[in-house]
């Protein structure tokens, strides 16, 4: 027994250790991937890493399940069981993968250079360099976009990375523990338990779900004192929230967060946050417009992306991008309008569809196909070559060669033969709190509107199996399961 269990250990280790480092080969295409979300994660997992140098570059050394960051602020899930290392996911390629955890700063499309930074903490050892490619293919995302509205990047928590649901699950608790202190007057109690989320798209609705669960179902059973006062308001500057799902869920989220207590004010544009209040401008029925002042403890702002710094000068680079507002202009195959080498995936790319996470893995899978195909087809072209080479020195077996060359040539015309990129819709979920989803999905040719607790099953089946790992969903299972029995965690 102490033998096997030595010897699946030792098979376990092996697993999780690569045997080969990497070592660029000068005869292999340098292909540089910059960052480690759904774009280039997806692309890396289908990639044939043999046929290239493969660079993967990226501030994050992990990949992170975003669907359920909302989670991650209340504790829900823990955030560890939503990030996946990015060894982990190239350990199993079968040609070894560079990583550099590095911030590209600057893309010379000219050179076809690379500025990286890393940005370490360790005093004395950030340093900046260059990487060159062959290839390059940008996969880095966007920011959060704040229109420059006065005050918000001072004041306000974003939802993107781990770090603003941690920021936010720590400042929750502050304001509930600031509000009970003792003496504190009842105007400071009102504005520090008064949480603010401005944008009624997926993330802000789902935050706002999660927010108002955590009340009702924990903090509300640790401080009965403060349950009253306790409240939610979620502010959107067109007429309704979640614009992409059907008229029919609008309705069933609208009313499910009026039963939960949420307050939803709508065609309300802020137009300026200070430490403690949001100002915005309301319009009403009658087209009237008035300002409104409202003190907040917590602002969550999610109003969509903006162009990162580094994809923006690339595109000042490229006259063919001129035009181009919300990100990098890319052509049906995924390559950067005016130029021949750099291809862009995910919210960095304007592709003709929404900034989601399934186009972004649609992307990034398409772009594996189309790079093992085009290594198929350079290794096919330089064979042809080398026979019709033959076939002028050697004229003898002409017929053999001949018709070498020419299944050769059929087998290349069938692989070039790639189809641009599609996307197909697989749907839209959302959770929307008090254990009630909402989904829009096709299936079966068909499209399908449905909210409730079932699709709230559904939606948890649904997000469980597209964890990235095994690992992951084990996690996520455990933290459902623990939150359930012994209640989210308090403390901060
Ligand atoms: P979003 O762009 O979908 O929504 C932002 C909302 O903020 C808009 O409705 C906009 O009108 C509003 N807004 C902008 N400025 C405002 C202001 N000053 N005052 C008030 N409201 C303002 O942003 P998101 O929710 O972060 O989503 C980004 C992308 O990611 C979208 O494509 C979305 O579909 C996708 N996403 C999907 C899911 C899901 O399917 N569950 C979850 C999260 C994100």
């Amino acid at each position: 027994a102490i033998a096997g269990t030595a010897y699946l250990a030792y098979g376990v280790y092996e697993l999780r250790h690569p045997e080969e480092q990497f070592e660029p080969d000068p005869s292999k295409k340098n292909l540089v991937i910059l960052g480690t979300g759904w774009g280039a994660v997806s692309l890396l997992k289908k990639l044939d890493t043999e046929n290239y140098n493969v660079i993967v570059i990226s501030p994050r050394n992990y990949f992170l399940f975003t669907p359920l960051l909302p989670s991650c602020t209340t504790g829900t899930v823990e955030h560890r069981s939503i990030m996946e290392p990015i060894r982990s996911i190239t350990r199993h390629k079968k040609a070894a993968v560079k990583f550099y955890e590095a911030e590209a700063t600057k893309i010379d499309a000219e050179r076809k250079v690379i500025t990286i930074d890393d940005n370490s903490d360790i005093k004395g050892a950030s340093q900046k360099t260059d990487v060159s490619y062959d290839m390059l293919v940008v996969s880095v995302g966007a920011e959060n976009a704040t229109f420059g509205i006065p005050g918000v990047k001072e004041h306000s928590c974003f939802l993107k990375e781990i770090g603003d649901a941690q920021q936010i699950r720590k400042k929750i608790m502050d304001c509930v523990e600031t509000a009970t202190f003792k003496d504190q007057s009842p105007e400071e109690v009102q504005r520090l338990l008064h949480m603010v989320v401005v944008g009624g798209g997926p993330t802000g609705v789902e935050f706002a779900g999660e927010l108002q669960d955590f009340f009702d179902q924990d903090i509300k059973k640790w401080i009965p004192e403060i349950s009253d006062k306790f409240r939610v308001t979620l502010i959107e500057a067109l007429p309704n929230v979640l614009p992409m799902f059907s008229k029919q869920l609008i309705d069933y989220t609208e009313s499910t967060f009026k039963e939960e207590k949420i307050t939803i004010m709508t065609k309300t544009a802020v137009k300026k946050v200070t430490d403690k209040t949001v100002e915005a401008e309301a319009t009403g029925p009658d087209g009237k417009k008035t300002m409104e002042i409202m003190p907040y403890g917590l602002l969550v702002w999610a109003t969509g992306n903006a162009v990162r710094p580094v994809v923006k000068d690339l595109m000042s680079q490229i006259p063919a991008q001129k035009d181009s507002r919300r990100g990098l202009a890319v052509n049906e195959y995924l390559v950067v309008q005016g130029t021949k080498d750099i291809w862009a995936t995910g919210d960095c790319a304007v592709a003709g569809y929404a900034p989601t996470a399934q186009v972004a893995s649609q992307e990034g899978a398409f772009l594996a196909r189309l790079f093992n195909t085009m290594a198929k087809t350079d290794a096919i072209e330089s064979e042809i070559r080398v026979l019709s080479e033959g076939l002028n020195v050697k004229p003898g077996n002409a017929a053999e060669v001949s018709s070498s060359i020419a299944a050769h040539e059929k087998q290349l015309r069938r692989i070039k033969d790639i189809k641009p990129f599609h996307y197909t819709h697989q749907g839209s979920l959302a959770y929307i709190g008090s254990e009630r989803a909402v989904a829009d999905v096709s299936w079966l040719n068909g499209n399908f509107a449905t909210g409730g607790g079932l699709t709230y099953l559904f939606w948890r089946s649904a997000y469980l199996s597209m964890c990235f790992s095994t690992r992951n969903r084990v996690l996520v299972v455990l933290d459902w399961l623990k939150s359930k029995a012994f209640g989210r965690d308090v403390s901060r």
